[in-house]
């Protein structure tokens, strides 16, 4: 018998596993995916040049989206927007897309590291505004776990007093570049503020982590682990304590269960031998990513829970979100011809604009959004001056002449939970484990398409105030498409919420089952609603949290 099986090794299993280890809780990890091994796996300093096909691949796959899965020289391994032999389906009327990790650390070895506390108000929607519902936890009870995470993660910023981005635990933030000077003075002229950006990258050494050097390849992996991953950051480390097994290449399948509906063991597909095994547990901690867990409790039936385990509610698969998003460029003469100069740092934005509208009474839609820039001297993507017209030298003193002058912003808002956005097993199709797969409703309403025009006047007001030009992408010609796809930003939350009321959410304020106290949810998962700030920092502290109450229930022996 094992004493805790955690599903699922990103953000919030990777949380689970260091603080149960750290407690001195014997812990097995099932992942579905393979071992890390950063130096052989993490590319960050490889150059184009090094690589056949300039590592867009043989058929210029890479041009069109289409990089293969497990490696590709631009991103970390083993995460992209399809899984071979792991589908899912969208509802005729929808739009979905999901991006997916299998790898030791999940999709933490790909993110932005972008790490924004959520504010009071955020905790309480309901009570802020009549939409969407109240979280059974607030912002006073969080705060000492996002101060934990913040501390043990590393993550960078200035204390600036404002209600929309609440303060943290900071370490030193990085300078702004030229680009983001212009900007933070066009914002002062229109009364936006623009403050140095909170990431989740050393500015200096942190529990034997080393500080950055600034190669701005955090998408692609980070060797030093100077970027957070819970790879390298939680379960490196907690494997040295003795106390963790990991099993990978384990695809759970379902949670097994006993009369009284507690888990009694996890069934999971060995991927190496096709065979199916069965592990049993004192306690279970679900932490595949919020739609991934929400499949796994719903593939998970028996006589007690006929619609799925924890599903007496019907609300597991229910109240599904993401991030709204939308972007927009612009030329900025200003920063044409500009001298060459050090433009290094972090991979993305050193400064950010945070929601700065919350008292607003005249804006036509709830909540808000913040603003994330982009623009400088950073190494060119794939595609880079794709469309322009010219050749020779005329095109390439062009480049060069306008090299670094383009901005761009990318709003990231809040989307209220609506009942026409969820997920739910889809009957007819499996995966090549022959689990049943996740079938995808989602729908936009008003107040996001609302919300997305309003981006658009505040990113030309922007641009056109750092004396710029927007890029032809008039948001009256895109109209409600402008507005991204359901999962494209890829913030899924919401799908085994937690409530206080069993009839509302099928977990307790602690993320564990009403119905079934010996088993937890610990990723974005049990949230209640999907504020403006990216959640990555909100699973870690909420997960934090969680472990620690597992810890505290089994020494009581509740659990
Ligand atoms: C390109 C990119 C940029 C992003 N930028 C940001 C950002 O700037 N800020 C931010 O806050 N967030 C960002 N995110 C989102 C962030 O990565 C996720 O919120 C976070 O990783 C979610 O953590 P998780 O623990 O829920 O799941 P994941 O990190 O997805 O990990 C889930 C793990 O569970 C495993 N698993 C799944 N199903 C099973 C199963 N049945 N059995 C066993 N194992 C299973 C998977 O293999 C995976 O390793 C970004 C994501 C991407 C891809
Ligand atoms: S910029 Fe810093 S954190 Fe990012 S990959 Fe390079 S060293 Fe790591």
């Amino acid at each position: 018998m094992h004493d805790v099986v955690v599903i699922g090794s990103g953000a919030g299993g990777g949380t689970v596993v260091k603080v149960l280890t750290d407690l001195g809780i014997n812990v097995t990890l099932l992942e579905a995916g393979p071992m890390l091994n950063p130096v052989k796996d993490f590319k960050e300093h490889v150059w184009p040049y090094q690589v056949d096909h300039r590592g867009v691949g043989p058929h210029a796959e890479g041009y069109f989206g289409k990089s293969p899965w497990g490696f590709s020289y631009f991103t970390a391994p083993n995460g992209y927007w399809n899984v071979p032999g792991e589908p899912y389906t969208v509802a005729p009327d929808s739009k979905f897309r999901w991006f997916r990790s299998r790898i030791i650390g999940g999709r933490t070895n790909h993110y932005g590291r972008i790490s924004l506390r959520f504010s009071d108000y955020d905790f309480k929607p309901y009570s802020f505004d009549g939409l969407g519902a109240d979280w059974p936890v607030s912002y006073e009870e969080m705060s000492p776990y996002y101060d934990k995470a913040e501390e043990f993660i590393g993550v960078t910023g200035t204390k600036e007093g404002l209600r929309t981005a609440p303060d943290g635990k900071f370490l030193p933030p990085v300078a702004p570049r030229v680009h983001e000077t212009l900007i933070q003075k066009a914002c002062q002229k229109l009364n936006m503020p623009c403050v140095p950006s909170r990431m989740a990258m050393l500015t200096k050494s942190v529990h034997g982590r080393a500080a950055c050097h600034y190669c701005g390849q955090c998408g692609r992996g980070c060797q030093t682990a100077s970027a957070f991953s819970s790879s390298q950051a939680m379960i490196f480390p907690a494997m040295k304590t003795g106390k963790l097994k990991i099993i990978t290449g384990a695809m759970a399948r379902e949670m097994i269960t006993n009369d009284a509906g507690q888990v009694t063991a996890v069934s999971y597909v060995e991927k190496a031998t096709r065979t199916e095994k069965q592990i049993r547990c004192r306690a279970a901690v679900v932490a595949a990513s919020a739609c991934e867990s929400a499949r796994l409790l719903l593939n998970s039936k028996s006589t007690r829970f006929p619609n799925g385990l924890a599903n007496n509610s019907g609300m597991v698969g229910r109240n599904l979100t993401d991030t709204t998003g939308y972007d927009l460029g612009g030329f900025v003469p200003a920063l044409a011809g500009l001298p060459r100069h050090n433009c290094d740092g972090i991979d993305g934005m050193h400064v950010y604009i945070p929601w700065w509208l919350l008292d607003d009474k005249k804006k036509d839609f709830p909540r808000g959004y913040h603003i994330e820039v982009g623009g400088g001297f950073e190494m060119p993507q794939i595609g880079f001056a794709h469309g322009r017209e010219g050749y020779g030298s005329a095109l390439k003193s062009q480049l060069r002449e306008q090299y670094g002058a383009w901005v761009g912003f990318s709003g990231r808002g809040e989307m209220i939970p609506n009942a026409s956005s969820y997920c739910e097993i889809d009957p007819q199709t499996v995966d090549q484990w022959g689990i049943p797969v996740l079938r995808f409703h989602f729908r936009w309403t008003e107040h996001e398409i609302k919300q997305v025009r309003h981006m658009h006047e505040t990113f030309t007001a922007i641009i056109e105030t750092m004396g710029g030009k927007v890029m032809p992408k008039k948001f009256s010609v895109r109209g409600a498409d402008a507005v991204s796809i359901g999962g494209e930003i890829i913030h899924e939350a919401g799908t085994v919420r937690m409530h206080d009321d069993p009839k509302q959410g099928p977990l307790n304020r602690w993320c564990q089952g009403h119905e079934v106290k010996n088993l937890f949810v610990a990723d974005a998962a049990p949230f209640l609603g999907n504020p403006d700030k990216n959640v990555t920092l909100s699973i870690v502290a909420l997960a934090w949290r969680t472990a620690e109450h597992l810890a505290e229930e089994m020494r009581t022996g509740n659990v």
